[in-house]
């Protein structure tokens, strides 16, 4: 701009007569300068502990922050997530609320415990877990740093942690407390498990591999069957690759609403499929003899004969999941206790989990027949078929190769069998209808994500506490050595709340049984006095889940229940579901009010990141492509109801926009540079009439973005500020004042009035910005603010129309004004109409100079002169003409100077007719007519004299250089 305005023909120079924007702040923003050194003013300042404090007593607005997993680098879904939540609550605290904001960290679970074991293989027990802990302090100190360096404000001197000795104490105590309100039991869940290894294995831990096993046909002769006219025995024909476990055989399974066929074989009568009639005749070399058929449903609820136990009738069930179509005979054979499906089945079908197996894969004590008891599984297939044979139930048998779940460490095929778990039961007291009931009832945003967290709550089965691991809660109960009977008291559950309170987890390794209960305690099964500790662990999720007891309860600043809680959409069956189980079995109410869900990171072709596919994008290489404001810019972009989306054409956008809004402001602080608010501020009544409306625009501009702040649409916030900046400023107010704040006397009134409607402005916007882009409101405010003393995210929104707490007089006058102007009513909505008039007028204007510039009459619209005719018997140019009368009357600004400014030319003449049309004709230097519907006609061309060296601006005069009378009234003034 400022080459702009140096005389190009002109003998003499007016350089340093004009008032040249200048400024130091910088054009583009210096990420790995400014913003790291923002972050040690901060800390240095103590910016985190102020803002947790800021508007205490007031009312609060509690985000409860969802603790990340600590064990690696943070990555863009994880900076995404954070800077979200510092938006929100950054935005809260500018309102004048008080908004703690504690981060958390989730520091228990098997990845880190097998990182460390990994790490340190001869650690165990409590040796381990303080390898854990050492592992997870570690990562807890990167994420942080990493969390600030995304401009991030919460209180980072007192994070919590799941791991944190009072933390861990919290969750046993709710542990305790699900124990006396009688939520907890003891009971057989089936678990894959090694028998080499004697251990229960994760999910993460099994691998699939191909493996050789038997293929057997079965009958189970129906006890009774219902094909009339067959007057022999009908069998379920069942298919299993796993004939060990028939003897833990409790249900046959058909296919729901499937068609049943019965076929001759052999002799025998069976039932299969009707689909798979062909392929099961086929595969048997059997012809297909069709006896009878009928559906799933006239078998179900019937019994049938175990094949070779005496005496044990099972149910026929069906179910559409657990059966299929494809592949063996439709009845298939369902053992819960020992088959990961077969035990899920078999629980919605109460079926008994039976399994009575030890942990080194032989039949126990138990099992029928009795003769098996103590027979390794892997040696009971000789007698199941020998049995079967006995029995005449083998129909054919064969082998089969097919991927078969083995063991990561020693590789032998795994088996599954039930191991005593303790659960939280979902239907105790009603807690999973209470809890869906309580999801109808929390504000959801989007309001779209309510199913997710009703299936998930829904859904669930069952909710299986333990894990058999190290690295996590203990379960603090003792097991009886005789008949291995739980023992949990309030006396042993308070006991080891106040050692680990104070040792950490690794107290339940270190005391001894006889601190945590009487001597001469007896089980209450068998009366043995012998006890040993429980060394399973809690699920994590319950950990995590219990934050609201171990967090929000209990400290300094928060309160329960949240106001919000926002994560991912993956949270839905993770922390948002364990938090409000938890929360609904502990206070009976949900712990949080709002829950707000964002989506994945994806790239632009909707991908998720991963390593394999290479499209992974770190924060830090957005903020090193456009500063750690322009990350923040991004996030506020993307639609939190989508995919978070990171692709080049999306960033560039943001990259526009945000060098839009800096270069906006940096214009405001360019002509800033001579102006102090307190000395230098025009009165309310004294402004001149465009900054006046300007004014009025930014008042309007301020309610929009704080009501989108308000309802979570900070998508709506960035394009208010991208169309405010480009709209409103650069193409219409900052274009006209230009003139003005270069030209005119410094000190003039005119001058000073659009200096101090920028100054209210850039003050505004800044404010506006923070709690998104918060390294460039920080140094806009460095700049801008005189006597600044604290930072601008401890500062307030700007309130131009609702507070008048500020102490600077001036600042008080105006918004006083300001708040009358927007005040609604008939005097709004008709300023509201002229203005739109007016600026119509404008548009034709504008409209007009371009025809002159294409006709070669003018380059630039100063050297033209206008004449306005507007027929004042029109509704429209009455509203204009009533405007510009009071625009005269106001600020005793002439309406052609007004309007010479407004349209920036160097001539505005008016002519008021009530003539409803007139001829086009030639007259003078006029060359161009143009009219409009409103009853405006428009007569351009070029300005009449010599252009003035100093503003360009056109006039008649006589001075030797050509200066036009302004600028020599500025400039002898300067001599
Ligand atoms: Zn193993
Ligand atoms: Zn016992
Ligand atoms: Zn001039």
């Amino acid at each position: 701009m400022a080459n702009d305005m140096q005389p190009k023909n002109g003998t003499v120079s007016y350089k340093d007569t004009l008032n040249l924007p200048r400024t130091d702040f910088p054009i583009r923003p210096q990420a790995a300068l400014d913003d790291v050194s923002l972050i040690a003013r901060w800390e240095k300042e103590k910016l985190y502990d102020k803002a947790f404090v800021k508007n205490e007593g007031k009312a609060s607005f509690v985000l409860h922050d969802g603790p990340p997993y600590a064990n690696a680098n943070i990555h863009l879904g994880t900076a995404y997530n954070k800077i979200l939540k510092d938006i929100v609550t950054k935005s809260e605290r500018m309102t004048g609320k008080h908004v703690p904001v504690t981060p958390g960290w989730d520091c228990h679970g098997l990845p880190i415990e097998l990182r460390a074991a990994a790490e340190h293989p001869a650690s165990k027990g409590s040796e381990l877990k303080k390898e854990c802990r050492k592992y997870a302090r570690h990562w807890i100190g990167i994420q942080k740093e990493e969390f600030k360096r995304l401009g991030v404000v919460m209180d980072w001197d007192h994070q919590y942690e799941t791991m944190a000795p009072e933390y861990e104490a919290a969750t046993v105590e709710a542990f305790g407390k699900f124990v006396e309100d009688g939520y907890i039991t003891r009971k057989n869940k089936t678990v894959p498990w090694c028998a080499c290894c004697k251990t229960v294995l994760a999910a993460a831990e099994i691998e699939y591999s191909d493996r050789k096993d038997p293929s057997i046909y079965v009958r189970f002769p129906l006890v009774e069957h219902p094909f009339k006219g067959l007057d022999r025995e009908v069998s379920l024909l069942v298919w299993t690759t796993t004939p060990w476990t028939l003897p833990l055989n409790r249900a046959v399974f058909l296919k729901e609403r499937a068609d049943y066929s019965v076929i001759e074989v052999s002799g025998h009568a069976v039932v299969v499929a009707t689909a798979l009639v062909a392929k099961v005749c086929d595969f048997l070399q059997v012809p297909e003899i069709i006896l009878a058929s009928c559906k799933a449903e006239e078998l179900a609820g019937r019994k049938v004969n175990h094949p070779f136990i005496e005496n044990l009738e099972v149910p026929v069930c069906t179910d559409d999941q657990f059966v299929g179509l494809s592949d063996g005979t439709a009845c298939v054979h369902c053992a819960p206790g020992c088959g990961p499906e077969d035990y899920e089945v078999g629980l919605k079908n109460n079926l008994e989990v039976f399994s009575p197996l030890s942990p080194e894969g032989t039949y126990t004590k138990g099992i029928d027949p009795q003769e098996l008891e103590g027979m390794a599984i892997t040696d009971a297939l000789g007698w199941v078929i020998k049995k079967l044979q006995e029995h005449n139930k083998l129909l054919f048998k064969t082998s089969i190769t097919h991927s078969f779940p083995h063991c990561w460490r020693c590789r032998n095929g795994l088996m599954y069998r039930a191991t005593l778990q303790w659960f939280c039961e979902l239907h105790h007291k009603g807690l999973q209808e209470k809890s869906l009931k309580a999801v109808e009832h929390i504000a959801m945003f989007p309001e779209a994500m309510r199913n997710h967290l009703r299936s998930s709550i829904g859904g669930r089965l069952e909710w299986c506490l333990s894990r058999q691991r190290v690295w996590g809660t203990p379960i603090v109960a003792l097991l009886c050595t005789g008949c291995d009977k739980e023992l949990v008291t309030s006396d042993i559950v308070k006991k080891a709340v106040e050692g680990i309170a104070k040792q950490g987890i690794e107290y339940w390794d270190a005391v001894s049984i006889s601190d945590l209960i009487a001597e001469g305690t007896c089980c209450s099964s068998c009366g043995s006095t012998s006890f040993k500790k429980e060394q399973d662990i809690l699920d994590v999720w319950f950990d995590s889940g219990v934050s609201h007891y171990a967090v929000l309860k209990r400290f300094n600043g928060l309160s329960y229940p949240a106001d919000m809680y926002l994560e991912g959409i993956d949270q839905h069956r993770g922390w948002f579901q364990s938090s409000l189980l938890t929360s609904m079995a502990l206070e009976g109410t949900p712990s949080m009010k709002t829950i707000v869900t964002h989506g994945y990171t994806v790239d632009d072709k909707g991908r998720k990141m991963s390593k394999s596919l290479g499209n992974v994008v770190a924060p830090q290489q957005i903020i090193d492509r456009m500063g750690t404001d322009g990350l923040r810019l991004w996030v506020a972009s993307i639609e939190m109801q989508g995919d978070v989306v990171v692709s080049d054409a999306l960033l560039n956008n943001v990259q526009e926009s945000y060098r839009k809004i800096r270069n906006t402001c940096r214009f405001f602080l360019q002509n800033l540079y001579d102006f102090d608010i307190e000395k230098d501020a025009i009165a309310p009544d004294a402004l001149m009439a465009l900054d006046t409306y300007a004014l009025y625009e930014l008042a309007l501009f301020e309610q929009r973005v704080v009501k989108a702040y308000e309802q979570r649409n900070l998508t709506g916030v960035f394009h208010t500020f991208v169309d405010y900046c480009t709209g409103e400023l650069s193409s219409f107010y900052l274009d006209i004042i230009k003139d003005r704040l270069y030209t005119d006397a410094a000190n003039s009134r005119d001058r000073r009035s659009a200096q101090t409607v920028c100054w209210i402005i850039l003050d505004s916007m800044t404010r506006l910005m923070a709690p998104i882009l918060s390294f460039t409101a920080e140094q806009l405010s460095d700049f801008y603010q005189k006597n600044k003393q604290e930072s601008i995210h401890l500062q307030d929104f700007a309130h131009l129309t609702s507070f008048d707490g500020d102490n600077n007089q001036a600042i008080r006058a105006l918004r006083e004004t300001i708040k009358r102007l927007v005040q609604e009513g008939t005097e709004r909505a008709k300023r509201e109409k002229q203005w739109g008039m007016l600026c119509t007028v404008r548009v034709s204007v504008v409209k007009a100079l371009e025809q002159l510039r294409q006709k070669g009459i003018i380059k630039h619209s100063l050297e033209a002169k206008v004449t306005l005719i507007m027929n004042t018997n029109t509704e429209p140019m009455t509203l204009v003409k009533e405007l510009l009368n009071d625009i005269e009357v106001t600020t005793r600004q002439k309406k052609e100077q007004f309007l010479k400014e407004f349209c920036i030319v160097s001539a505005c003449d008016l002519i008021e007719s009530d003539v409803e049309y007139q001829e086009e004709d030639e007259e003078g230097d006029a060359l161009y007519f143009g009219q409009s519907e409103e009853g405006l006609q428009i007569r351009a061309g070029h300005a009449a004299g010599n252009k003035c060296p100093r503003c360009w601006q056109w006039e008649v005069t006589d001075h030797e250089d050509g200066l036009c009378k302004r600028c020599q009234k500025v400039v002898s003034v300067l001599n």
